[in-house]
Order: C-alpha cells, then sequence, then structure tokens
C-alpha cells in the first residue's frame, strides 16, 4: 500500500505515519527527517539543503525526487510505504506518479489532514522528539508519561527541531497554502483523496484515518 499524508505543518502527519507504521507494518518515509538526517551528516544534499530549510521554504523537486526514488527501491518498503512530506509540489505530484509507473507501483489513498492555521503555531513550537527512538512528544499535547522518559525505548533525551519556530513556522505555512495546497485537486481529481479532521484530539484521528483505509 502507498499512502500520502497532505497536511500543513503541525497538522500531524508525523505522529499518524509513526502509528501507520506500528500498526500496518508500512515504512514512514519522512523527507523532512531525511534531509535532517543529510544536514546533520553534512552531505552535499545536506549542505544545499540547510539553508533553505532554515529559512522555511521548500528544497528543490529534483533532490527531492531523487530522494524518494532512491528510497522507494530499498527491500524494506516492498511492503509499502507512507508519503509523510511528499510531494509538496505539483511538480513533485507528477514526478511521484511517473517513478511510481515506472516501479510498476500505485498510489493508494491520499489522506487530507485537515487545519486551521490558528492552532499550528502552538502545536509546532511545543513539538519534540527522543533522540534516541526519534518518538514525538508535544508539551500540551502529548507527554510521556513518566515526565522525561520516552514512552517508547526510556530514553532520557529530548531534541527540538531548529525550524520550530514562530517565525519559520510562519514561512511553512506559506509555503504550504503556495506550493502544497493545490496538490488536493490534484488527487481529488484522480478519485483518490481522502479527508479526516486534524483538529480532532490524536486517537479520533488515528479512527478516522483507520476507517478510511478500511474502503481501499
Ligand atoms: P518537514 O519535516 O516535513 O516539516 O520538513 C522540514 C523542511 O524540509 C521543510 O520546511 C522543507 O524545507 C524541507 N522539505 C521536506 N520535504 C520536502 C519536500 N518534499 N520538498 C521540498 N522541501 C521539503
Amino acid at each position: 500500500m502507498i499512502l500520502i499524508l497532505l497536511g500543513a505543518p503541525g497538522a500531524g502527519k508525523g505522529t499518524q505515519a509513526q502509528r501507520l507504521q506500528d500498526s500496518r507494518g508500512l515504512v514512514q518515509l519522512s523527507t523532512g527527517d531525511m534531509l535532517r538526517a543529510a544536514v546533520a551528516a553534512g552531505t552535499d544534499v545536506g549542505k544545499k539543503a540547510k539553508e533553505v530549510m532554515e529559512r522555511g521554504e521548500l528544497v528543490s523537486d529534483d533532490i527531492m525526487t531523487g530522494i524518494i526514488s532512491d528510497r522507494l527501491d530499498q527491500p524494506d518498503c516492498a511492503n509499502g510505504v507512507i508519503l509523510d512530506g511528499f510531494p509538496r509540489t505539483e511538480a513533485q505530484a507528477e514526478a511521484l506518479d511517473n517513478m511510481l509507473n515506472d516501479k510498476k507501483l500505485s498510489l493508494n489513498a491520499v489522506i487530507e489532514m485537515k487545519t486551521d492555521d490558528a492552532v499550528l503555531v502552538e502545536r509546532v513550537t511545543g513539538r519534540y522528539t527522543c533522540a534516541n527512538c526519534g518518538a514525538g512528544y508535544h508539551d500540551s499535547f502529548l507527554k510521556p508519561a513518566k515526565e522525561g522518559v520516552c514512552d517508547k525505548c526510556g530514553g532520557q533525551e529530548f531534541t527540538r527541531r531548529s525550524d520550530d519556530n514562530a517565525e519559520t513556522v510562519t514561512s511553512r505555512l506559506k509555503a504550504y497554502h503556495a506550493q502544497t495546497a493545490p496538490l488536493l485537486p490534484y488527487y481529488k481529481g484522480k478519485g483518490i483523496l481522502k479527508q479526516v479532521d486534524g483538529m480532532a484530539e490524536i486517537n479520533e484521528v488515528t479512527r478516522q484515518i483507520e476507517a478510511e483505509l478500511q474502503n481501499i
């Protein structure tokens, strides 16, 4: 199964992708995580992406489609993937169609996580992840059961993304509305767009996504 989670920054794509990964044996392909790893490793891609990401703008379509195409060829993706953060432009969506065609794969569903911009700044600026296993948390909405200890792995170190500040979030929201939201009619036209309420509580969003996937 190949799924796309589409939504603004802070809509909850990463949280829900982690849950689908655990419940359905799909692999989460987060282009943001891949770019952050490339930046940390100091690769050529990382060097090109670093400043663009800090400004809250989008990395070039060629880089992104190359990364996803290579990743889809790896054996762990054979059972299916959740695309989290890709595609983000019409050019990326068209490139994805072509690469799936070439690889004899098909896109099963695009799930839009609908949100109001007004809540997204608070959601994004409050989030953090376990430095050991990458599990996601939030200062207000999703705290670990025991303060300072990761529920999943027991890790006690957490990190915050450098682009999760109010100023950069505003640029990222602009990029979403200008460049990514036009993908909604693109996928609606293909008859594969599903919508869930990204404003709902986390377990309720998961329930809505699972309900949509039952029909596929
Ligand atoms: P995310 O973790 O999905 O919020 O992505 C963080 C940043 O990585 C974005 O603000 C972009 O600068 C960059 N990025 C991630 N995915 C893409 C993509 N598909 N196309 C262009 N830039 C991307």
